[in-house]
């Protein structure tokens, strides 16, 4: 398998990442993760600019224009023969000798880029039948708008979920619920549709910017608009969104089943919404 290492095509076994590298010392980097299905990018050019903007965030200067990375990313898909699957890439500061907490100066570091492929097909079963969700807190940062990979707080919490035999996080602050641990999360009560806000305390998701679109051209009523662990209680349906899993029903919440307990009718549609922009974009 190939991956992308810096601007260069090599085999895995070829990549070397210095020990002082910022990424390993301080996760002082940031990440995107896009899908292909028929050997073409979906929302490519979403993906690739939340990267630049998360590089913007913490003053990353990165080292290629999108475009040169578009031309890697499709470079690196057709090499590979990735048909339907992920690229994982990632950027970091770079190496930073003596360890230092202050960014170094951009003209002192090269940032250092990678990008790693695998093939995944869409869990049409996993889809049909959805999965669970246990309620943590949230215990993440303030910039969560920002695609860090930094990434404890969600790993913490979805090890909590996992010890306990549930498949996915559901975070909240004092009551409010922000997203999953790797997802943005979503609720329908009578018919409509709610997600948190974009804002710094949620990802600015790109399946959710989706979602959001084909559920607003079809009529569905839809509101960017928070909302507690008791409306979720009272809810009739739950999904979580992300690039790598579409819209995924949550059918049990704490062990208690969402609504009948089976998928439902609003996610369901918006399923089939998600797979009729994937097939209008990458074909079917
Ligand atoms: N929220 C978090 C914390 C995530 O890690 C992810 C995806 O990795 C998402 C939301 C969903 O983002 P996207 O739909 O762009 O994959």
């Amino acid at each position: 398998m190939k991956v992308i290492w810096n601007d260069e095509i090599v085999e895995r076994s070829e990549v070397k990442i210095d020990m002082e590298d910022r990424g390993y010392q301080f996760a002082d980097g940031i990440y995107d993760v896009v899908r292909a299905y028929n050997g073409k990018f979906f929302t490519l050019n979403e993906h690739v600019d939340r990267l630049f903007s998360s590089a913007e965030k913490i003053e990353l200067r990165l080292p290629f224009t999108k475009e040169k990375l578009k031309e890697m990313l499709s470079e690196l898909i057709k090499i590979n023969n990735i048909d339907t699957g992920n690229v994982y890439m990632q950027v970091t500061r770079g190496i930073g000798i003596p360890r230092n907490h202050p960014y170094p100066d951009p003209e002192e570091v090269s940032p250092v880029f990678t990008a790693t492929t695998t093939i995944v097909a869409r869990d049409q079963e996993k889809m049909d039948r959805g999965m669970s969700a246990l309620i943590v807190p949230d215990l993440r940062w303030l910039r969560c708008d920002i695609k860090s990979i930094s990434l404890l707080g969600n790993i913490m919490a979805k090890h909590e979920a996992h010890k306990k035999g549930a498949d996915e996080a559901i975070l909240h602050r004092e009551g409010i619920v922000t997203e999953c641990s790797s997802s943005n999360v979503w609720m329908i009560k009578n018919d409509t549709i709610y997600t948190h806000p974009d804002g710094n305390l949620v990802l600015p998701g790109i399946t959710k910017l989706v979602l959001l679109r084909v559920a607003q051209n079809a009529g569905l009523s839809v509101k960017e608009e928070a909302f507690t662990l008791e409306d979720l209680k009272k809810s009739d349906e739950v999904f979580a969104s992300s690039t790598t899993m579409e819209a995924m029903p949550i059918t049990s919440i704490d062990g208690n089943p969402v609504g009948t307990g089976q998928r439902g009718p609003v996610v369901k549609k918006l399923q089939q919404l998600y797979v009729d922009a994937v097939e209008n974009e990458c074909g079917k």
